[in-house]
Parts: C-alpha cells; sequence; structure tokens
C-alpha cells in the first residue's frame, strides 16, 4: 500500500522479512515526506525485540509482508516540520512501538495512548494515511512528533534504544503501583532476559529489594554480582519456593515460555500484586487458591504512554541505567535473531544501522 501513497517519495534502505521464513534481507522502500507535525530521523541503532521474530515469521498470523521490523530505534533527528517546538535538528530522540493512535479517546486525551484502541504499531501497523508502517531496521524514519522522546545526552545510543520497547514494558508496572518513589519493598523479578535484566536494575535504582526468580541456578552470581540482585530462587526448587512463600510486595513475571504461575503467586504477601508482561502463546493457568487466600492482585501490562516514556528516559539518564547489549551489523541480523530464539544473549541484540566506525560517540 505504501508504494501507491501519494507523498511516499523518499527513498529508505532497510532490512525485511519476506516471508514466513522469516529470512531478513536488505529492501529498498518509500517513506513519506516529512509533514508539519513530523520529524525525520536518521536511525543510529535499533534493538531486536524478540516480538520482531514473531512477526517476521508471521507467529501471529497477522504479518503483512515485507516487514520492515524494528521498534527500539534511536538516532538523530535531520529535519522537523513547521508545527514542530519540541525537536531541533542534531536532537538524539528514541522512537518505540507507537506509530499512531486516534488522539480522541480518553486514553489518548490522558497520556496513555498506548491504550488507545486505535493504536498502530511503528511496524506491521497502518499509518493515518492508510499505508503501512515499516519499523527500525533502517536507514531513516518518519515520525509524528507525538511519539518521539529526547534520549538523555549521558546514556550511550545503542545501549539505549531496548529501553524504548524492554525498558518502557518493564518501568509502567512499577509506576502503576508507586514503585518508584516509595523505595523498601520487596520485588521479585520473574526471568534473567531482556525484560528481567531492566526491571532488576530499575528496582534496585528505586530502592528496593530485590529477588530474581529463575529456572536456572546457573544465572544466580550474574544476578547479583552484574546486576545487583539481593536475593536468588530457582523457581525449579521447591523447598526453596516454599521457604520463599509470602515474602514479596510485587512480582513482575517477564517469562514467554509457558510455565505455572500458582507458585510464583504463592511467593506474593497478602495483598500483593503479580504483574505479567510475558506473553506467552497459550493461555496462562490461573489457580484460584493462591489468588483468594492471599487477596493477590494478577495484571497485565503494555509498553507505556510517550509521556511515561520519557519520564523513564530521564529518570535512566539521572541512574545512569542502559541494557547490557551486544551490537551486531545489519548483515549479521538472521544470526542474532536465530541466537536470541536459544536465549544465547546478554541482554539484548541491538543493530548497528549507521555502521558507524568503532570509537565514535554517537
Ligand atoms: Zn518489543
Ligand atoms: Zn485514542
Amino acid at each position: 500500500m505504501a508504494q501507491t501513497t501519494s507523498n511516499h517519495t523518499q527513498t529508505v534502505s532497510g532490512w525485511a522479512a519476506h516471508d514466513s521464513s522469516g529470512k531478513i534481507t536488505p529492501y529498498t522502500f518509500k517513506r513519506r515526506e516529512n509533514g508539519p507535525d513530523d520529524v525525520t530521523i536518521e536511525i543510529l541503532y535499533c534493538g531486536i525485540c524478540h516480538t520482531d521474530i514473531h512477526y517476521a515469521k508471521n507467529e501471529w498470523g497477522i504479518t503483512m509482508y515485507p516487514v520492515v521490523p524494528g521498534h527500539e530505534m534511536t538516532g538523530v533527528i535531520t529535519k522537523v516540520g513547521n508545527n514542530v517546538k519540541k525537536f531541533k535538528i542534531g536532537d538524539k530522540v528514541g522512537v518505540g512501538c507507537i506509530a499512531a493512535t486516534c488522539l480522541n479517546c480518553e486514553f489518548c486525551k490522558d497520556s496513555q495512548e498506548n491504550y488507545c484502541e486505535n493504536l498502530q504499531f511503528s511496524y506491521n501497523g497502518i499509518f493515518w494515511d492508510g499505508s503501512i508502517t515499516y519499523g527500525g531496521y533502517s536507514k531513516m524514519f518518519v515520525s509524528d512528533q507525538r511519539y518521539v522522546v529526547h534520549i538523555p545526552e549521558s546514556l550511550p545510543m545503542d545501549a539505549a534504544a531496548p529501553l524504548l520497547c524492554a525498558g518502557i514494558t518493564v518501568f509502567t508496572p512499577m509506576k502503576d503501583l508507586g514503585l518508584i518513589d516509595s523505595p523498601g519493598k520487596k520485588v521479585g523479578v520473574v526471568g534473567l532476559g531482556g525484560l528481567g535484566h531492566i526491571a532488576v536494575k530499575f528496582a534496585k535504582a528505586f530502592g528496593h529489594h530485590v529477588t530474581v526468580i529463575s529456572t536456572s541456578a546457573s544465572k544466580e552470581q550474574e544476578a547479583k554480582k552484574r546486576l545487583g540482585a539481593d536475593e536468588f530462587i530457582v523457581s525449579k526448587d521447591s523447598q526453596q519456593m516454599q521457604s520463599n512463600k509470602r515474602t514479596l510486595d510485587f512480582i513482575m513475571d517477564t517469562v514467554s515460555a509457558q510455565h505455572c504461575i500458582g507458585p510464583i503467586l504463592e511467593l506474593l504477601k497478602v495483598n500483593g500484586t503479580l504483574s505479567i508482561v510475558g506473553a506467552p502463546e497459550k493461555p496462562i493457568q490461573l489457580p484460584s487458591f493462591p489468588l483468594i487466600f492471599g487477596k493477590r492482585t494478577v495484571k497485565g501490562s503494555i509498553i507505556g504512554g510517550i509521556q511515561e516514556t520519557q519520564q523513564m528516559m530521564d529518570l535512566c539518564g539521572k541512574y545512569n541505567i542502559t541494557c547490557d547489549i551486544e551490537v551486531v551489523k545489519p548483515h549479521e541480523i538472521n544470526h542474532a535473531m536465530e541466537r536470541l530464539i536459544q536465549n544465547d544473549v546478554r541482554y539484548r541484540f541491538v543493530i548497528d544501522i549507521a555502521q558507524n566506525k568503532p570509537n565514535s560517540n554517537v
């Protein structure tokens, strides 16, 4: 559809999947002209989120090929429209998952546009002009200014990129429960991957006692030494799970593989909250007893609004929080995706889109 949209005249080099093999190859396409409310961004880095693989391989059955994935992009502004006041050429910025929303619903009006029913994603979405959106696996992006955030000067552009999806995904559940400015709570994080490792960093920065709950005992040293977690529970060890019952105020479950949440619920204190941000493909089994006997809550959450994404970025600047990343070149995307499927990354791949020379500062 993009090809027939009249103002889509800017030629962009990118990388796309063309069928359910999910293989990513170079792809040249068109983006819209920079409109009055738009900014054009030269993309420097783009994180590889697991969602990108689901779309590349059409695992959710909704992919519109060719798909240019990528919703964790950072870069530098090269053009601003006449109505743009918040950004100027040369600004370091980021764009996450949102390309368009309705602008009129209660959620859009309340800076919670991530819950807008007409939310369109940065790729595989339908933009206001009817064109299909293409994501950050590309050299250039045009975004409405509403969906762009500033990247603090102190943050490296590569390690900041995954904050735009992974980071905001784990930030908002903590913000919702007031955990940003009420230190001293007992916080659990289930799973130590792309989402989990940032959740640990946030919870520590906000002054909480952090317990990592993981299936692999081998991650204990890393959780404690590298990420600063206070405790570690091996979820397969029923003795450990038993002796930690009713100890946590809040748990964030970041695991997208099939797993039981009953034993995890038991770790919560009475009135505790379990926030689900991982998305297993099959429905989660929710046992009623640990809910009822502990008056516990199970909540979901998806990314965040743009205002809170900026708040998160600013806090990351303040606390110097970034993702632990491995940078890859565009021709290594397929290999990186295979490794991501095997969980073989600490903790996020980021594509060096601009392929800057080593030691370059941007
Ligand atoms: Zn993502
Ligand atoms: Zn809306």
